[in-house]
């Protein structure tokens, strides 16, 4: 299986930084359409299917451009998706990197994530504030690990089984503390494909940049 990160569905405004965050509307809708033309259908994240032909699509901070960009894409080539949520960032911007990106990046509010749960995406935590996790002290950790999950919980009355590690950062002990407080599996941002001898709590991905075209995409999908 291959698991795609996603970031922005959007154009870029002309201040940010970092632009290949940004994949273009246009662009999203030609790589599901060529997933498909290749034979490829979508996995959940909380129950995947480990063939060859498995995609997962994650999209990573639950940008707000997801609802008007992604999810009608998503939906019109009937594939599934999951959107990791900053749990107290929750109709905020993003408040981690907005300077370094030189550019505030609106967050989905709660009404629109029941909205897109609604429309059958899953959700997963991505912490409470995003930090780097493995810089924090433990006990720090394990609240951003913990809270974030019941806080989603609480609030959307659904279990988290997901989990994706803020900027990729982990080590074992932060690993083994995502899988002691109840996650099924967690996302890294360490790239290949995901394959059954591989730990659940350490799953490799491939990350789609802006400026990367489709015959790119392709490659990467089918090797
Ligand atoms: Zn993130």
């Amino acid at each position: 299986m291959k698991v795609l990160t996603y970031h922005n569905i959007d154009t870029p405004p002309k201040e940010a930084k970092l632009k290949t965050l940004y994949l273009k509307p246009k662009k999203f809708q030609r790589q599901l359409w060529l997933l498909q033309r290749l034979g490829f259908s979508s996995s959940s994240a909380e129950k995947f299917n480990l063939s060859e032909k498995e995609v997962l699509l994650t999209f990573d901070d639950g940008y707000k451009d997801f609802i008007e960009n992604a999810l009608p894409v998503v939906k019109k080539y009937r594939f599934r998706a999951t959107v990791f949520i900053v749990a107290d960032l929750v109709g905020k911007y993003n408040k981690w990197d907005w300077r370094k990106l030189n550019v505030k990046k609106y967050l989905m509010d709660w009404k629109d994530i029941e909205y897109i749960m609604k429309e059958g995406i899953e959700i997963g935590s991505h912490t409470l504030t995003h930090p780097f996790l493995t810089q924090l002290d433990p006990k720090e950790a394990i609240k951003e690990i913990e809270y974030s999950k019941k806080k989603l919980e609480d609030r959307l009355g659904v279990e988290i089984k997901s989990f994706c590690y803020p900027y990729g950062d982990y080590n074992e002990q932060i690993r083994d503390v995502v899988e002691s407080v109840g996650y099924k599996n967690a996302f890294t941002t360490k790239e290949g494909p995901f394959e059954t001898e591989d730990d659940p709590f350490q799953i490799r991905r491939l990350t789609v940049f802006g400026n990367m075209d489709i015959f790119r995409f392709g490659w990467k999908v089918v090797f």
